[in-house]
């Protein structure tokens, strides 16, 4: 597939140097700050560059360039994009929902492992670590047992057992740490420092933003170009919101999407809510009291793209909603009766950040909003 890129490169998301693409990158040295690939692309037909693979390698001319041997796939994407129509004429909104869970190991996390671990294998990486909060440990797991890589896996010891359980099923090692994934991010930097493995935490290499960003330009094929006017995202370390609001920027540049992109809201837990902060004030204050939240997903107390995400807001005209720990319940089992689909709690948190939204009239009548069900619900029991 011939895509017409005018320059490619890997730039600190801070001061904007250029790092070499073709080198195994993780943070940047100057800034210490998440490093983003960066296309140019020229204006070119969407249909000679998609492909008909029913998996997010549809968008392989997209992503970074690797040789077939070295893709790990698991048939990661593609997922379904469901049109709720009982929710929207109750809401008097136009509603729908992108279906995430049914993604290799049960959620979207297997989209930026699939390029990483990919990554990984063509440069021929052995040992790999990461700080999770539950299903980005299952999905690095699932990827390394394929690609033959070994992984380890730092998890909050109050995660659900099955999560703990899957990852050794394939082949990883799991330590549980005290605490919230910060926690486990102190712990895989002592790690790494002693055994040189690769750190595969959020943001932390910029390979999984490249993964992620192809929910954004399946978003967009499924909906026939035309995007939502809102995007209700249940963000933790903020990977699937930069990563979508980098497919849009794209695919401006392609031409296959028009100026008007969606207003990009952040959904959190009350009991986690650090974009809250950062929204209203600019900044995580000191008697900031992270809790644990039955949608452990968002349940990152001090995200390290926080910068690039409080952006993300401002360019796109978005906000931070919150819900509570009972109407993360209360949204599972409404939208479970009403439209036959298990939400998980990060999934629900959407629907019912939403439904915030529209009371405040936040949104006009005639907009039309997408939630994601980012895991699923099996996944918490
Ligand atoms: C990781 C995760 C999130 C948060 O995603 P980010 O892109 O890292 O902000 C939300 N929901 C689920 C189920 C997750 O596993």
């Amino acid at each position: 597939m011939p895509v017409p890129v005018m320059k490619s490169g890997l730039i600190c998301s801070l001061c904007k140097k250029t790092y070499n693409y073709n080198v195994l990158q993780t943070v940047s040295t100057c800034c210490s700050q998440p490093l983003i690939s960066e296309n140019f692309y020229k204006p070119a037909n969407s249909a000679g560059i998609i492909t008909n693979e029913p998996s997010m390698w549809r968008y392989r001319a997209l992503l970074p360039a690797l040789k077939n041997t070295d893709i790990v796939s698991l048939g990661e994407g593609w997922t379904p994009m469901v049109h709720l129509l009982k929710t929207s004429n109750q809401l008097q909104q136009d509603i729908w929902l992108k279906d995430e869970s049914v993604n290799p190991t049960g959620s979207f996390k297997a989209r930026g492992m699939s390029v990483a671990v990919s990554r990984l294998k063509e440069f021929g990486i052995k040992n790999c670590a990461i700080a999770t909060a539950g299903n980005a440990g299952g999905a690095l797991s699932a990827y390394c047992a394929k690609a033959g890589i070994k992984a380890t896996i730092f998890m909050p010891a109050q995660t659900p057992a099955l999560l703990k359980e899957e990852c050794e099923m394939f082949g990883a090692t799991v330590v549980l740490v005290d605490g919230l994934i910060d926690a486990c991010g102190k712990s895989v930097a002592e790690f790494i420092k002693i055994t040189g493995a690769f750190n595969v935490s959020t943001f932390k290499e910029p390979y999984r933003l490249e993964g992620k960003k192809t929910i954004g330009y399946e978003i967009a094929e499924q909906l026939q170009w035309k995007l939502p006017d809102i995007i209700v995202y249940p963000t933790g370390g903020g990977t699937g919101y930069i990563g979508m609001w980098k497919a849009f920027q794209e695919m401006k540049a392609l031409g296959w999407i028009g100026n008007h992109l969606p207003r990009m809201v952040i959904v959190q837990s009350q009991n986690c809510s650090p974009m809250k902060h950062i929204y209203e004030r600019g900044f995580i204050p000191d008697d900031f009291k992270p809790e644990p939240s039955d949608a452990y997903g968002l349940a990152v107390p001090y995200p390290f793209a926080k910068d690039i995400m409080a952006e993300v807001l401002s360019e796109s005209g978005g906000t931070v909603v919150t819900v509570s720990e009972h109407e993360i319940q209360f949204g599972m089992s409404e939208i479970a009766g009403s439209e036959g689909i298990l939400l998980g709690p990060e999934g629900s948190a959407t629907y019912m950040g939403l439904r915030k939204l529209i009371k405040k009239d936040w949104l006009k009548q005639d907009e039309s909003a997408l939630i994601f069900n980012t895991g699923s619900w099996a996944r918490y029991h």
